[in-house]
């Protein structure tokens, strides 16, 4: 009706504001904003360097101040470190450029005499610098520096108005979380206890997807425990090829999970509703080559994604696509198998359809249907839309082979998928670690398939996405497909569901968190010393 449609063009406008808001407006909203006291200045102290001033965005900053401020010798060494992280990045013609300048500075005394720490043979080495053993004497080096800066810079810094800041931050970072932090806008997808939706930090401007569950359907379906394993793989997780968790609250109603905003939708909203069925060729190699990156990060940390399908596999707004909805997802301590019936009909390997101990192999499978997919527009043992029996699927997935009808199926796509869906898991390919039977195929990487990505350069971010999102467009279905999420009256929450509530609001993820203060510029902001007037002077006591 004209009214859903007004309802949805006036949502998708203020939505698509909100993401090109105006920093001086936010700047005016966080005028009154200051950092919290410490609670207890010295309990942090027992801390590690790596912890502190590693680890920590917020917490390398301070200490990378600290070492600008005063002592030349610092100063010249933070100056060195900062030179060698730009090298370690650096590609091409460039890193050779920042090596000669390192080189150069390297060889002349004058400009190296910061280096007092080395001992004799770390000294010795340096006097041995060549473009040959470069990397090695480099490494070397670094390696003295850094145990350097554990030694006394390190204690000075703790006593430190850098080191109260940093206290001072994490104050900051433990307070409550409520939907007063944020605005909301409209709602981007529906799961099974309720919607995501945008939302946008007040006072960064930072646009966020907030996934909400519903308490009482939480409880009446059993998913308790699933939601709190859903939120703290997330947590855990740290990878350029998985959504981030932000933050973790309550409210009277749900349960919010605030994640990466991917605006660009998701992958099955892309191979259904935008026109021509199933994605061009590059998009399909490119979004393989990303989500086998995320599967073996979450693989290498004994986690088994068992929801592989591109319904959650999200596009953000460079291109670029990130594994989402973990779910069904189970940490395995090597060795550790399972046997529970988990997945989406149609995606279900051979192995979990027939109840078998599984590990990471059924996440390989689910991958090949899901290339077959974003091909054919179609399952390989279920059609779009087909009105079929869940044992029928399970008949077909276990008997029938897989047809190659559509055109657009090329002899390394088929192959690959071949090789994905084959029934025997030792046939399959997967990433086999540490092998004894080192068979060629035993990384999907190297597959044909895969032959235009460098995969090097995509860990690193590297390679341009095929497709851009357009900035002006909504990727989602219209909100009224949305609505009629039905509410479950008639569960009572008691003091036991209060406390695994409590057990899931944790409030702001810390590293998420500190990135978000840095690159809205509140940090900067907050954290001059000389203007602030709490009486701190940056000159050493
Ligand atoms: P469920 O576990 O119930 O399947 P999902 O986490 O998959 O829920 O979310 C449901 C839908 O919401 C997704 O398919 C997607 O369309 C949308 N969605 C989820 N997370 C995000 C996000 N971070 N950014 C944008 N849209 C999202
Ligand atoms: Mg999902
Ligand atoms: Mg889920």
């Amino acid at each position: 009706d004209d009214l859903g449609v007004l309802d949805n063009l006036v949502a998708n406008t203020t939505f698509l504001m909100a993401q090109q808001s105006d920093r001086c407006a936010l700047r005016k909203r966080r005028l009154s904003l200051s950092l919290p006291k410490p609670k207890n200045p010295q309990e942090a102290t027992v801390q590690q360097f790596e912890w502190l001033c590693e680890q920590q965005p917020i917490g390398k900053r301070l200490f990378q101040q600290f070492l600008l401020t005063f002592d030349p010798q610092y100063i010249a060494v933070a100056r060195f470190l900062e030179e060698l992280s730009v090298w370690d990045y650096a590609e091409g013609e460039k890193r050779n450029i920042v090596q000669r300048r390192i080189s150069k500075k390297l060889s002349q005394t004058c400009s190296r005499s910061f280096l007092t720490f080395l001992t004799g043979d770390e000294a010795e080495a340096l006097e041995r610098l060549s473009e040959e053993n470069f990397e090695e004497v480099i490494s070397t080096i670094k390696k003295a520096t850094i145990e350097f800066l554990k030694g006394k810079p390190f204690s000075e810094y703790l006593h430190s108005p850098f080191y109260y800041k940093f206290l001072q931050w994490k104050e900051y970072e433990k307070q409550t979380i409520s939907d007063k932090y944020f605005y909301e806008f409209r709602p981007l997808g529906k799961g099974g206890f309720g919607e995501v939706c945008a939302v946008q930090v007040k006072h960064t401007g930072q646009m966020y997807a907030c996934k909400k569950l519903h308490k009482r359907c939480l409880k009446k379906k059993d998913g308790q425990r699933l939601a709190l394993l859903e939120k703290q793989i997330l947590e855990k997780v740290n990878s350029l090829f998985v959504v981030n968790l932000a933050y973790a609250y309550e409210n009277k109603s749900h349960l919010c999970l605030v994640m990466d905003l991917m605006i660009g939708g998701d992958l099955k909203f892309h191979i259904y509703h935008l026109g021509t069925r199933g994605l061009r060729k590059d998009r399909i190699v490119y979004y393989s080559a990303q989500i086998t990156c995320g599967i073996q990060h979450l693989h290498a940390m004994n986690i088994v994604y068992r929801d592989m399908k591109p319904e959650n596999v999200l596009l953000d707004a460079k291109g670029q696509c990130r594994l989402s909805d973990l779910g069904l997802a189970v940490e395995l301590p090597n060795g550790k198998t399972v046997f529970q019936k988990a997945g989406t009909t149609g995606y279900m390997a051979p192995e979990i359809l027939k109840q078998e101990y599984y590990r990471t192999s059924v996440d390989w499978w689910a991958l090949g249907c899901s290339i077959y997919e974003m091909v054919a527009a179609r399952l390989p043992f279920k059609d779009f839309r087909e009105k079929v029996h869940n044992t029928e699927v399970t008949r077909r997935t276990l008997e029938d082979s897989c047809k190659f009808e559509h055109k657009n199926f090329d002899h390394p796509t088929k192959d690959i998928i071949m090789r994905l869906l084959k029934r025997r898991t030792e046939y399959r390919l997967v990433t086999r670690l540490n092998s004894l039977c080192c068979r060629s195929g035993d990384d999907p990487r190297k597959h044909a398939f895969f032959k235009d990505i460098n995969f090097h350069h995509l860990e690193a971010g590297l390679v341009k996405p095929p497709w851009v999102p357009k900035s002006n467009v909504v990727y989602a279905k219209d909100m009224s497909e949305f609505k009629d999420i039905s509410e479950e009256e008639d569960v009572a929450l008691d003091a036991k569901d209060e406390k695994f509530f409590k057990e899931f609001s944790t409030g702001a993820v810390p590293t998420r968190w500190q990135r978000e203060m840095i690159e809205s510029g509140v940090f900067d902001e907050l954290n001059c010393f000389q203007r602030n007037g709490h009486g701190y002077e940056a000159s050493k006591s």
